[in-house]
């Protein structure tokens, strides 16, 4: 591990983090899109696949600046949320469902982004790098507005939708008994908004994440 005597060091540490998150993301998020069946949701994937891009470029620069070599660090938290998004692909679920779980896999990664965005700003201010702090400022905002995006996206059809076939019994539509005792302990992303130290609100408290309990049971050992 590098050594990090300096906050200025810890900085680099977390862009080298960032700068392999994104690259990350420039890979799941065209995976994520082609699986979606919502135009909107995919042309909220797509167009924030190409913020991504644009937000690689503000890293190097920022590695510029820093006059360090724009190299990544593996960033462990990205992957696993990948990991679990390339889960989550791989069920069986109703377009809708499987939209609701496509948001919900989008947005642990925002949130993530959120967090380690809102730090590194917050850092880069605190040491007198204006420049810098400027371009992770202009990210940071990409991601919530993504996050936000998402949430709209969800909120305007794709959660009701995936309501709909919750109730195999009763096909006449009805949805009187809203979510019943599948109810998850919601949901909440408070830890990311806390490092972040910038209110990244809470995505959608709507709960997006439908997936039925059974298939979350198996667990990689670790
Ligand atoms: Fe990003
Ligand atoms: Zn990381
Ligand atoms: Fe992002």
């Amino acid at each position: 591990m590098a050594e990090m005597n300096t906050l200025h060091d810890a900085l680099v540490d977390e862009i080298k983090d960032l700068f392999n998150a994104e690259k990350q993301m420039l890979k799941a998020l065209p995976k994520l899109a082609k699986n979606a069946t919502n135009p909107d949701l995919q042309e909220a994937l797509e167009s924030h696949l190409a913020e991504t891009q644009e937000q690689v470029g503000r890293l190097e620069q920022i590695f510029e600046l820093l006059d360090e070599t724009a190299r990544g660090k593996h960033c462990a938290g990205m992957a696993g949320i990948v990991e679990e998004g390339n889960d989550m692909l791989s069920e069986e679920a109703e377009d809708a469902v499987k939209d609701a779980c496509i948001v919900a896999a989008a947005q642990r990664a925002e949130h993530y982004e959120i967090a380690a965005y809102g730090t590194c700003a917050a850092w880069a201010t605190a040491l007198g790098l204006e420049e810098v702090a400027q371009l992770l400022e202009t990210t940071l905002e990409e991601e919530k507005a993504a996050d936000e995006k998402l949430s709209a996206i969800a909120e305007a059809g794709i959660n009701e939708a995936a309501t709909a076939g919750t109730d195999s019994e009763d096909e006449d539509g009805e949805d009187e008994e809203e979510g019943e005792a599948e109810a998850e302990p919601a949901a909440t992303s408070s830890r990311a908004s806390a490092s972040a130290g910038r209110g990244a609100r809470s995505a959608s408290g709507s709960g997006n994440g439908g997936r039925s309990a059974k298939s979350n049971g198996r667990r990689r050992a670790n």
